[in-house]
């Protein structure tokens, strides 16, 4: 089993490499407009392949995109799950004191516990104790742990439990064995303040692209919208459907992302915090939202949530659309989702 989980592990990366390979520039075409160049450059950064976009000449465009990477691994360096963190701090001290943190990762925590809130729990960043069984983000590669062991971590899950006092920073999870784990928020965070950072240095369009989430500011040209893909989570390289975005994020969460198969059956990253389990019902959903952080809560969310409730939450929500496609491929779009990408199948 654990050589045929390692296997499938390194053939899961090599298509994830080759799949963002070829969709960054499905994503975003290159070329120069009137005004100047786009500067483009990419590097792995928050377990992906970022390409920060900025349309300006060189002396504006060099530094404002360092600036903006800098920013990026000040944000890994808070956020990140297993190597030394802001939030590693917090995890390592469950059970037993709380711990003075940041007063910026405080308000992403909280921030998190609003998107549990709005979901009904099928967002949930507690799901960490239970996420580390599973390991789809660790070093050693993933494995399907026993349902006793699920079961046994289950009562550490839970937003609820959270103990948190924001006029001093403090956070304490109370339950041994309790952890958070930011993966579903915190690439969102990083393209927020990557496109802020390029904002704040003079640029007045940026794309920030980690591994096909997008956010994306000002125009590509005067008369010229940024052009952006949705990855078919069946096709690898593939293209679902294309829309135009302005200052808008773009975020999809899917099964295709992390997984392995075992008896036939998918076992992927995202989690149903109820069961421990992988979120059944769909491939992926795609979320547009005003900011990334936002659309990345929310495409975590409606994934667990499924079509119908999934569909429902974000009508809810001024100013979100949402693409979502079932288990079998089909393709369902929010209100305003219709009025913005066009299917390519
Ligand atoms: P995303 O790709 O944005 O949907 O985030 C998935 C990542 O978030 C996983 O790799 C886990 O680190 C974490 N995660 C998994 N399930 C959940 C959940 N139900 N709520 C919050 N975070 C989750
Ligand atoms: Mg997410």
């Amino acid at each position: 089993m654990a050589g045929a989980v390692e296997r499938l592990k390194v053939i899961s990366i090599i298509i994830r490499l080759v799949l963002i390979l070829f969709m960054i520039p499905a994503l975003c075409s290159c070329g120069s407009d009137e005004s100047g160049m786009i500067a483009r450059v990419s590097r792995v950064a928050m377990g992906t392949l970022v390409e920060i976009s900025a349309v300006g000449s060189p002396d504006r465009t060099k530094p404002a995109i360092e600036a903006a990477f800098d920013e990026i691994r000040r944000v890994e360096n808070l956020t990140s799950f297993h190597k030394v963190s802001g939030l590693t701090q917090i995890n390592d001290s469950s059970g037993e004191t709380h711990v003075k943190s940041d007063a910026e990762l405080v308000d992403l925590i909280r921030k998190s516990v609003r998107f549990s809130e709005y979901s009904d729990g099928a967002f949930d960043i507690t799901i960490g104790s239970i996420g580390r069984l599973w390991n789809f983000s660790g070093e050693s590669g993933p494995r399907l742990p026993d349902r006793s062991e699920i079961e046994k971590l289950l009562p550490t899950v839970g937003s609820k439990l959270l103990k948190i006092d924001s006029d001093q920073n403090l956070v304490f999870l109370p339950v041994k064995g309790m952890a958070l784990d930011l993966g579903a928020i915190a690439k969102g965070y990083g393209l927020d303040r990557a496109a802020e950072t390029l904002r704040r240095m003079g640029i007045g369009s940026g794309l920030v692209n980690a591994g096909g989430d997008i956010v994306a500011f000002g125009k590509k040209a005067p008369d010229k919208p940024w052009r952006i893909g949705i990855q078919d989570p069946r096709n690898p390289g593939g293209i679902l459907a294309v829309g135009e975005i302005n200052d808008r994020a773009v975020v999809t969460s899917g099964d295709y992302e992390r997984f392995f198969m075992d008896a036939d059956r998918r076992y992927h990253h995202i989690l149903d915090p109820k069961t421990g389990y992988p979120a059944e019902g769909l491939q992926s959903v795609t979320i547009v939202a005003p900011d990334g952080v936002t659309a990345d809560a929310m495409s975590t969310a409606v994934f667990v949530l499924g079509k119908d409730k999934g569909l429902a939450l974000i009508e809810t929500m001024p100013d979100v659309a949402g693409l979502v496609v079932d288990r079998h491929g089909s393709v369902f779009m929010s209100e305003k989702a219709r009025h913005m990408f066009e299917l390519k199948q």
